[in-house]
């Protein structure tokens, strides 16, 4: 049964990698080691996240553009709005498709701590980016609710309003109850959004700083997992193959769902994301 599920999903399924600026040079080697493997598999497109306030757009911007010349694979850098002002943006996103960058991930960005509320919110970027020109651009989404949204209704909205300013895409925060994937899925339907909404597939190998994470983005970690990466505190090889194994379940689940596009948060490594779109059918060219 698998390997029908196989036939049918081959060449149907798009993927996306993201990847993070590396802060060294062994990082960057890391980097550039996964870009080249998971490039065979001829992704949708890349990106490459932005830290908000981290004062390192440059960098994002200077890896997006050599991937585009190593690779030529469509490359977007994540732009955020919360540490620049309006006048700003607009001239990076001018910058940005003058040197050829037709792919955005536009976003909010966390608000710094003790700030009251911001200027502008993901929608205003979306605005903004488009009265520059024609990007394709995509945008966050959360299946378990944005922290700081008044309702999960509200984040509904806002999501909405991104669409409506003229995003091509929602890409998920990451999560592991498929079952709010889809009901979010159904609810995004329900209320008139028909752009695809992308699972952001995070394959988990350390999962005391998953556990970490989770609790700041409001995502939950299902009791299983407790129970999976239980005894395995110092066991890193181990750890990568059970955060394969789940992630293999879960594209699964949501591939026989009808999720055709997935986006990897590879934290620039190749091995589990290149695995688990080997599962999905997505391989190399001959
Ligand atoms: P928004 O869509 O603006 O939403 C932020 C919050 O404000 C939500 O709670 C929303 O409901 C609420 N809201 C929206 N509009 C209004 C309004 N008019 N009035 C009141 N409330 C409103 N962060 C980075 O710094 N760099 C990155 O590269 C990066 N990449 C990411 C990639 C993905 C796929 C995802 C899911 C997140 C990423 N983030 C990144 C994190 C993101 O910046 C934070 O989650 C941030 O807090 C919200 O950004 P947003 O674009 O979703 O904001």
């Amino acid at each position: 049964a698998l390997n029908q599920n196989l036939a049918e999903l081959q060449g149907k399924i798009n993927v996306s990698f993201e990847f993070f600026p590396p802060r060294t040079e062994e990082m960057e080697k890391t980097l550039w080691h996964s870009i080249e493997r998971l490039s065979t598999l001829k992704p949708k497109f890349v990106s490459v996240t932005y830290g908000a306030n981290s004062g390192e757009r440059d960098r994002t911007h200077s890896i997006i553009k050599e991937i585009k010349t190593k690779t030529g694979l469509i490359a977007a850098p994540h732009l955020t709005c919360i540490d620049a002002s309006r006048d700003q943006l607009i001239e990076i996103a001018k910058d940005y498709w003058a040197n050829g960058i037709r792919h955005i991930v536009a976003l909010r960005g966390d608000l710094p701590e003790g700030s009251g509320k911001p200027d502008m919110y993901a929608s205003d970027l979306v605005t903004l980016l488009k009265s520059v020109a024609d990007f394709d651009i995509s945008v966050a989404a959360y299946p378990e609710v944005h922290p700081e949204a008044k309702s999960a209704e509200a984040d509904l909205i806002n999501l909405k309003a991104k669409f409506e300013a003229g995003a091509n895409r929602a890409i998920t925060q990451f999560f592991f109850d498929i079952e709010s994937f889809l009901r979010f899925r159904d609810r995004c339907v329900s209320v008139g959004i028909e752009a695809e909404i992308v699972p952001g597939i995070l394959p988990v190998s350390n999962f005391a700083q998953l556990q970490k994470f989770a609790t700041m983005t409001n995502v939950k970690v299902p009791s299983w997992m407790n129970g999976m990466f239980q005894g395995l505190e110092h066991d890193a090889e181990t750890r990568k193959m059970v955060g394969a194994s789940i992630a293999m379940e879960m594209v699964k689940i949501l591939s026989r769902e009808g999720v055709k596009d997935f986006h990897f948060y590879t934290l620039n490594r190749a091995e589990l994301s290149y695995a688990i779109c080997h599962t999905l059918g997505v391989r190399p060219m001959a």
